[in-house]
């Protein structure tokens, strides 16, 4: 009524003005809460809560609406005390938490870049923290209630897991577009582990092409994580390579077989280092770089970065494993009477590997370097047959065993319905991959192996 009686006796030309000078609070207060809002880590609707909308809001199970929200990302050496403190939560109740969480949470362990939100009352001495939520991975979360009773308890994320199916054709100089595609790296990771005894993948040409149908795992629409690689088709050089898994009994994890139920494995893996390149091959005659001279070199060179694990190819027992003034560091291995491996210039012998010493294939023995002749990170491969050296991409080498018969049956039945889904995918031109190494310049190529290690495989 009041208002109504001022408006009335105002003239026009008042009114005007004032109706300008409410438009202008309402814009700067809608402005302040937006800049607010943009400066806050994501989670918008959180935020809308505690200024827009009064809609009950769950997240980490508990009704947001209430409280007002703010997130925080936890900065280098920052310490529990120091945020919670900044939301006037008294030092004696950090300092009890502090203690008495230790079971479920060591609140030394918050780590810089991982997010809080805190959901808090307004007081007339400010924000006040009731709730801390500290997000220990993108799923695990830990709660510390401080109004009322203080208590802490751990909370999951809800997790919703999808089949996912990708393809991709490799093309030269483009393997950038693997990020703009969405296709994780983690898939790129197990695929190589897959298909670690039959492709090359530092070798794998413009032209190849895969297709893959996994389970992954989001939270919110966000990716949380590769689940099950389900099947595979990897087209290298023209040729098919299937890939499938099959749980045997109750085995959870599974094996991978290929659509005629063999194993995937190998007595021997491609290569000693994961994601590198030939730099040299086996060759009867080639150039040496550092001696100068033409000699032939029976081994194949895998160039990569200094540290890069070296792994045994097979299983075998270690016969050599010191420093020579050619070979530097190196390590020999008897895999049984007819195969030899050896793994040179190596910057340092892994802990344990010592004559007598038996590894599993994929064990890692050392790390590369260029101890010994060498010019640049490498390791040496070097490959017996009944004590003669030969090319390892030469040889026709057998596969483990095959599933057991028994399975067999079952096997080839479970994976039709998978296999017809593999061959429906059509391969995605725009899904391109690729790397191109360039072979004349070896710093290039190696950042370019680096780059493709983080980015592809
Ligand atoms: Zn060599």
């Amino acid at each position: 009524m009041l208002c109504s009686f001022i408006f009335i006796r105002m003239n026009k030309k008042i009114l005007t003005a004032l109706l300008g000078f409410l438009l202008l609070v309402a814009a700067g207060t809608y402005l302040t809460r937006n800049l607010e809002w943009s400066s806050v880590d994501d989670d918008s609707d959180a935020n809308n809560v505690s200024t827009a909308s009064m809609q009950p809001l769950i997240r980490y199970g508990i009704d947001l609406s209430s409280f007002i929200v703010e997130h925080h990302v936890v900065k280098p050496n920052e310490f529990f005390a120091d945020i919670l403190t900044k939301y006037n939560v008294a030092y004696s109740t950090v300092d009890f938490l502090a203690r008495e969480s230790g079971k479920i949470f060591n609140l030394n362990r918050i780590k810089a870049g991982n997010k809080c939100t805190m959901l808090c009352d307004k007081t007339d001495s400010g924000l006040v923290c009731k709730k801390l939520i500290y997000e220990e991975s993108k799923t695990d979360y830990v709660v510390f209630n401080l109004e009322d009773s203080l208590y802490v308890y751990r909370g999951q994320k809800e997790v919703e897991r999808k089949q996912m199916e990708v393809s991709g054709v490799i093309n030269s100089s483009l393997y950038e577009t693997l990020d703009e595609n969405g296709i994780s790296t983690a898939l790129a990771v197990r695929m190589a582990d897959i298909f670690a005894w039959s492709i090359d993948f530092y070798r794998i040409q413009k032209g190849d092409k895969f297709k893959v149908v996994y389970d992954e795992d989001f939270v919110r629409g966000e990716s949380v994580g590769i689940g099950e690689v389900k099947a595979i088709l990897f087209n290298s050089g023209g040729r098919d390579f299937y890939a499938f898994n099959y749980k045997k009994d109750k085995d959870p994890v599974g094996d991978y077989y290929d659509e005629n139920g063999n194993s995937m494995k190998q007595m021997f893996l491609k290569a000693p280092v994961k994601f590198s390149r030939i730099s040299s091959h086996y060759s009867l005659k080639r150039f040496h770089p550092v001696t100068k001279q033409w000699k032939a070199h029976l081994g194949t060179d895998y160039a990569a970065p200094t540290g890069t694990p070296i792994m045994s190819t097979a299983d075998g027992t270690i016969i050599e494993a010191q420093f020579k003034k050619y070979n530097g560091n190196y390590v020999k291995i008897r895999h049984n009477g007819e195969y030899k491996t050896q793994y040179l210039h190596m910057s340092k012998i892994a802990k344990g590997i010592h004559p007598g010493v038996k590894v599993k294939q994929g064990d890692i023995i050392g790390y590369v370097g260029s101890t010994g002749l060498a010019t640049g990170p490498h390791v040496c491969y070097r490959f017996w047959l009944d004590n003669k050296q030969v090319d390892p991409l030469k040889q026709r080498l057998s596969f483990t065993e095959p599933l057991p018969a028994k399975y067999k049956a079952d096997y080839l039945r479970s994976i039709q319905g998978m296999k017809a889904t593999l061959d429906a995918i059509t391969y995605k031109e725009h899904n391109v991959v690729a790397m191109k190494l360039q072979r004349d310049n070896q710093a290039e190529a190696l950042r370019q192996a680096t780059d493709f290690t983080a980015r592809f495989f």
